[in-house]
């Protein structure tokens, strides 16, 4: 299980080809995704592949080759690895050259590594809830780009599992923007709040996803900051991620978060949500 990898074009077995010098391992300057598999299906892949494109743009990193082979090769991947409940992790960095700041004179090709990985839905916080911490937000202006850089993302995460919480909510002054690795949203009353998608967050697969269903199921959904009292005033929070889905948040730091138990609103919400992974995962369709 799971011992194939992408590799630029060609599928082949796990093993070592990273260069010292690929510009991904010495300066993060790379980018990648993370798509979700249910039932051996991959789960809003066209969505994932905009994203990565997005980020390519941004950072002038050449794909090196089409998007829709780049999907043929990802759904080969999960086939071949037999990959029922998990993620493709997906990364492209800008390629091996001399070691120096600047981007390379002379064009080098890209380094796409894929692979998949085991990884179940967080059921039991889905169902209970769970808690997080606060912590100042200090990544830099960029946020919307999906990039390799992820070290204020991961001290926070760190930060959140030495207090046995799930995630690490970050405020940059006294606005909420997102968490270490998930968006957050917030109830007051029966309106929902999510920061907007401007360059201080990623715009989620999952929290797009969230929004479009909020439409449909009539619930009035705001994409407007608030600020830290909020969050922690609010009726309800929850986060949203891939694979991740929908995880209440009960407590933060040493507040509970409305009575301490999953709120009705994010119920309904994470309801629709599994109904429509169910939908997907159980059609003939590859994504
Ligand atoms: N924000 C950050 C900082 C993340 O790392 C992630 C997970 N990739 C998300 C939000 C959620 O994005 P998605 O729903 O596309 O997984």
């Amino acid at each position: 299980m799971g011992t194939k990898m992408l590799f630029n074009d060609s599928i082949m077995d796990r093993k070592k080809v990273i260069d010292i010098e690929d510009r991904g391992y010495q300066f993060g300057d790379g980018i990648y995704e993370v798509v979700g598999i249910y039932n051996g299906r991959a789960f809003l892949l066209d969505e994932h592949l905009e994203r990565l494109q997005r980020s390519a743009k941004e950072l002038k990193i050449n794909i090196p080759y089409s998007v829709n082979r780049l999907k043929e090769q990802l759904l080969e991947l999960v086939k071949i690895n037999g990959l029922k409940e998990g993620v493709i992790y997906l990364q492209i960095s800008r390629g091996v050259a001399e070691r120096w700041h600047q981007f390379p004179v002379e064009e080098v090709a890209p380094v796409l590594v894929a692979y998949t990985k085991e990884e179940e839905t967080l059921k039991e916080e889905e169902d209970n809830g769970a808690t997080a911490i606060l912590t100042q937000d200090i990544r830099w202006l960029r946020c919307d780009i999906k990039t390799l850089n992820l070290l204020p993302n991961v001290l926070g995460k760190q930060k959140a599992t030495e207090k046995q919480a799930v995630e690490a909510i970050f405020h940059r002054g006294d606005i909420i923007t997102e968490a270490s690795a998930s968006n957050v949203f917030i109830v007051k009353g029966s309106v929902l709040y999510t920061h907007p998608a401007n360059h201080f967050i990623l715009n989620g697969i999952t929290r797009r996803k969230v929004i479009d269903l909020c439409n449909e199921l009539d619930l009035d959904v705001r994409e407007e900051t608030y600020s830290v009292s909020d969050l922690l005033s609010a009726d309800e929070v929850f986060i949203t991620a891939t694979k991740l889905d929908i995880v209440p948040i009960i407590r933060i730091d040493e507040v509970l978060i409305g009575e301490g138990i999953p709120g009705k609103y994010t119920t309904r919400i994470l309801q629709a949500y599994r109904d429509i992974i169910r939908e997907t995962s159980n059609e003939n369709g590859v994504s």
